[in-house]
């Protein structure tokens, strides 16, 4: 059933070479909320993931941009609040932040300082996962504020660039491509 569920989602995700640039196999999940069907079962099995999470998470952190499609969503199911992580000059009030590198120089995510008040272990979700910079960087921030990562959790993980073994935290993703 599961397996059937991961099907239906993976047809429904419309993949574009050579986009944003050359050498890139765009992954659009987008396209999956444009099936109402779709749309629906991969809810239903982020939600299923989510609740067998066994660590304590009390706060979800989603990643600019497309983890805040999951972000609301998971922390309703897990009753808990979301908290956004954004690229610089997007978030208002006191922040931390960090600088990480890229293929080609250099990006700052950033946090509301107050916002991990009180939290102890939070998930943090993204679309997808690629060279795993962003999510490396995520939990390198969280971590820094003393805040205990759960687990790093995408939709999709493209394996080959074999971005896992750079997270510092417990990983998942709904659907693996080579
Ligand atoms: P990375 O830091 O290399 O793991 O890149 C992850 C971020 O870039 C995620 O926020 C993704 O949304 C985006 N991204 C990277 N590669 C792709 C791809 N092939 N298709 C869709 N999104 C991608």
């Amino acid at each position: 059933d599961r397996e059937r569920k991961l099907e239906l989602v993976k047809k429904h995700i419309n993949s574009y070479p050579d986009f944003p640039k050359e050498g890139i196999l765009f992954r659009d999940i987008f396209s999956v909320f444009n099936d109402q069907t779709a749309s629906e079962v991969l809810q239903e099995l982020i939600a299923d993931h989510v609740k067998s999470i066994e660590k304590s998470v009390d706060a979800v952190i989603g990643l600019e941009s497309r983890g805040f499609l999951f972000g609301p969503q998971i922390a309703n199911t897990l009753s808990v609040p979301f908290i956004p992580i954004r690229k610089k000059g997007k978030l208002p009030g006191e922040l931390v932040r960090i600088e990480y590198s890229l293929e080609y120089g250099k990006d700052v995510i950033e946090l509301q300082k107050d916002s991990l008040c009180g939290k102890s272990s939070v998930l943090i979700v993204d679309d997808l996962l690629a060279t795993g910079g962003t999510m490396k960087a995520a939990c390198d921030l969280i971590k820094s504020c003393g805040v205990d990562v759960a687990e790093c959790f995408v939709i999709m993980e493209l394996s080959g660039l074999g971005g896992k073994s750079k997270i510092p935290a417990p990983f998942h993703s709904l659907i693996c491509y080579d």
